[in-house]
């Protein structure tokens, strides 16, 4: 029997990063991981699907300066950018494991689940900590339909030796509107079929709307309300047919319909630990209604946005209550930035809706510096800011939207308005120079 003060489940960014935050406090630290350590994001979502997103990017601003003389046509090889992305993911599992046990964190592979006693199983070996922390992540959802045998995941779409001639994702959430636009811009026939109204959930309609009509510039086709009742695998390809037969045919079809939190296997009934489809239930200190055992991360029921920092976040949050003996304020979550990347990037933070004493300003960011001088063809921003001029939130799309919106997210959450903008020399041109505008 293995005792322990604390024990992770999930080497993903969240239980990974409270690993070490524990480890330095001195404690004893066991984490088990049954997949790939490093979890979701650099094996099989942030990082594989940005680095092939590099190549999206740079296709398509140089194709933005075509008019200003920048000629040649520019293509995507499959097979080199498979490469590539393996070239950096395949070394994370060893390296974050390596990584973990040089810092003095015990590690073990396998299937953690909970035995009525409370201990925890892995590989059929007892490890009782007093304190649990389940930061098991979440995995892709596949649709429960006759022939779903031959949907693929997004964990698949990053290893596909050859890319499908003709590939169909079902669902319009960001990952697959990030692996569309990296299979249409690597020469794929890409169709995207939503359930409902073709929307992007989350973001404003105006925003969602010029986002789409650039995919589909781009080559995307959009289906909306088809609700996909059975596949057929036939001489032509995979058949999707809808609940009102319209029929679509593809070479490959990628389930990317959400995400689905891994709670099954950890036999939570033995511990009493409630959860609900969406995730584990925890209170504002990130405790499960068992005491012992808390949950951070994707595994979560939460309202937060589900991503790397976000897990981070909680993972520190986490750290410091085991520091100060639970002593501290419950989590307190600043704005959260969401981007959807792609050759233009649709980001969003903080208030989205006026309330009172507060003012919205839509402004067309085309004619700025920043966006002529990379011939950005639709570039916008919408940003609420209150009486005392500070930014509260905003909406913004462009090709450089990652980086605004993370400066906003210093205005935002450190309440900068014009007059200590105007204490700060800002890098000149550059988008953080811009900001001056927007404050006008
Ligand atoms: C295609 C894609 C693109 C994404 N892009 C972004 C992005 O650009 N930016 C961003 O911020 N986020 C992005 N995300 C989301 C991001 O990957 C997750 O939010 C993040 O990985 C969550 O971290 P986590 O530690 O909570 O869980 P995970 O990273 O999912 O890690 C959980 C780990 O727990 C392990 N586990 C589960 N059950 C058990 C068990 N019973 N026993 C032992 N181990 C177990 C799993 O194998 C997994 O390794 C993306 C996700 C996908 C799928």
């Amino acid at each position: 029997m293995e005792k322990y003060d604390y024990i992770i489940v999930g080497a993903g960014p969240g239980g990974n990063a409270l690993a070490y935050a524990l480890k330095e406090q001195g404690a004893a630290v066991l984490i088990a991981e049954r997949d790939k350590w490093g979890g979701t994001c650099p094996n099989y979502g942030c990082d594989p699907t940005k680095i092939m997103m590099a190549l999206v990017e740079a296709k398509y601003r140089a194709a933005n300066l075509v008019s200003a003389g920048l000629h040649g046509n520019l293509s995507i090889d499959w097979q080199e950018m498979l490469a590539r992305k393996r070239a950096y993911s395949d070394a994370i599992p060893s390296s974050t494991e390596q990584g973990l046990k040089n810092a003095g964190i015990e590690t073990v592979y396998g299937s953690a689940s909970f035995q009525t006693d409370g201990h925890l199983d892995v590989g059929g070996k007892a490890y009782f900590a007093d304190n649990y922390i389940l930061a098991t992540g979440a995995r892709p959802r596949v649709l429960d339909i006759p022939g779903n045998e031959y949907l693929l995941t997004s964990n698949d779409f990053l290893e596909l030796e050859e890319l499908p001639k003709r590939l169909v994702f079902l669902g319009s959430g960001y990952v697959s509107l990030e692996l569309a636009q990296i299979a249409n811009a690597a020469g794929s026939e890409v169709s995207i079929l939503t359930h409902g109204a073709l929307k992007i959930r989350g973001f404003a309609d105006d925003f969602a709307t010029s986002y789409i009509k650039q995919l589909q510039k781009e080559g995307i086709t959009f289906t909306d309300n088809f609700s996909p009742e059975r596949l057929e695998q036939t001489e032509s390809g995979i058949v999707i047919i809808s609940e009102d037969n319209r029929k679509v045919t593809a070479d490959g079809v990628i389930s990317a319909v959400g995400r689905i939190p891994n709670i099954e296997d950890l036999n939570l009934e033995a511990v009493g630990v409630k959860t609900t489809p969406k995730g584990i239930l925890v209170n504002e200190f990130l405790q499960t209604n068992n005491p012992n055992i808390y949950a951070i991360g994707d595994a979560l029921d939460k309202k937060q946005p589900k991503l790397t920092p976000v897990s981070g976040f909680e993972a520190r949050y986490l750290a410091r209550y085991f520091t100060q003996d639970g002593q501290i304020e419950g989590i307190q979550y600043p704005a959260i930035p969401t981007v959807i990347f792609g050759s233009s990037k649709l980001a969003q933070i903080g208030q989205t809706q006026i309330l009172d004493k507060e003012n919205e300003k839509k402004i067309d960011m085309t004619d700025w510096y920043t966006y002529k001088r990379i011939a950005d063809p639709l570039s916008k921003i919408n940003v609420i800011v209150n009486d005392k001029n500070e930014i509260l939130g905003a909406t913004l799309l462009s090709t450089v939207a990652e980086e605004l919106v993370n400066i906003l997210n210093f205005c935002i959450n450190q309440a900068i308005n014009l007059d200590k903008f105007q204490n700060m020399v800002m890098a000149y041109p550059t988008i953080a120079s811009d900001l001056f505008y927007l404050y006008d």
